[in-house]
């Protein structure tokens, strides 16, 4: 009985998706457009919940959960989301730590640094901001994080751990695409998945953790062929490329559920310096077919960084266990 897949229109999908208090039903709606799915208003919601069991961590054990963060370089996104992660740690109540170094930096010094922070008790959580410059090998960098402390999840025990099942500590954007499924009551066992991307960050712990919710995976990239088909079949669409709008509102199946991972920056067609974010799957078009998709911004990516807290928080948990 266990595996029994209880039956899901679109109709009852959409039903599902519209009772969540985070699915925005906004003002022109029509039962021919999909529930927006407010990632921003749900992970404030997590932070809130997270800032709790730390005030409750802090009672505990007389000490603060601990993320020190490593940027190497001077890339203006990468500064920008060390400092997003910084505050946002303030905000729950955890300590952060931030190590700022010169682009030119050896290997050996970012090693060394990492192997001080994995002895020190005070640090819960290592994060080194990717991407590194090309004379540090990532994977060498990636694999000196002591796993208890690999709170991004790409340790390849992590990943392992991940691939058998059993996560302790998983990647957090795809966790994060998973707390809103979640968060939206979106039934997925059972359900066809379809998961566009492969990379260790996001597509392929994306594809571990939907497998883990009994969903049937399929993982496509870039030498797949026939992707509107594929996706065509697809209840669950998640979609992490890198290309704008490369989901057309015609390859997707009435009622799915669309995950836009993509971040894609726009220039503005007004020759000024401005310039837009979308995602990789074309939203107005695809809103007239889902049942609830996440905007670009506003869906995934305010959740990316309430996941790496809550990591944070385990990962001091079970030090502390
Ligand atoms: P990546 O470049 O490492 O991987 C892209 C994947 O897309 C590859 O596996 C490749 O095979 C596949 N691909 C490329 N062209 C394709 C095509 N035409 N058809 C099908 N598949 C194709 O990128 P990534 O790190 O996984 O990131 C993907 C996107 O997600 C980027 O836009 C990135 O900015 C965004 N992202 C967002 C968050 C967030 O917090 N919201 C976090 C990480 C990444």
């Amino acid at each position: 009985m266990q595996n029994q897949k209880p039956e899901m229109n679109n109709a009852n999908r959409l039903e599902k998706a519209n009772a969540s208090p985070h699915a925005q039903v906004g003002p022109g709606r029509s039962a021919a457009h999909a529930a927006i799915i407010d990632g921003k208003a749900i992970a404030s919601a997590l932070c809130k919940d997270l800032k709790t069991r730390v005030d409750h961590f802090k009672a505990r054990h007389g000490y603060a959960p601990g993320l020190a963060v490593i940027l190497v370089g001077e890339d203006p996104a990468s500064a920008i989301y060390v400092r997003r992660k910084g505050e946002q740690c303030r905000v729950v109540g955890m300590k952060t730590m931030e190590y700022r170094l010169h682009v030119e930096t050896r290997e050996e010094t970012v090693l060394e640094l990492i192997q001080r922070l994995n002895g020190d008790s005070a640090v819960h959580g290592i994060l080194v901001q990717l991407p590194l410059p090309p004379h540090i090998g990532t994977r060498t960098v990636l694999a000196a994080i002591a796993p208890s402390k690999d709170v991004d999840g790409f340790h390849v025990t992590n990943a392992g751990w991940l691939a058998i099942g059993e996560p302790t500590l998983a990647p957090c954007t795809p966790w994060g695409c998973i707390r809103l499924l979640h968060t939206l009551n979106i039934p997925l066992r059972g359900e066809r998945a379809l998961v566009i991307g492969r990379s260790v960050i996001v597509g392929r712990p994306m594809a571990q953790l939907l497998l883990i919710e009994d969903c049937t995976v399929t993982i496509a990239h870039r030498y797949s062929e026939n992707l509107a088909d594929l996706c065509r079949e697809a209840d669950i669409l998640v979609v992490a490329v890198g290309i704008p709008n490369l989901i057309r509102g015609d390859w997707i199946k009435p009622g799915a559920v669309v995950i836009d991972v993509g971040i894609n920056r726009l220039q503005s067609a007004d020759g000024t310096n401005g310039h837009r974010i979308v995602g990789d799957v074309a939203f107005d078009e695809a809103a007239r077919v889902a049942s609830a998709i996440t905007p670009v911004p506003g869906g995934v990516g305010p959740m990316t960084i309430a996941c790496l807290l809550e990591n944070t928080l385990r990962a001091a948990e079970i030090a502390a266990s």
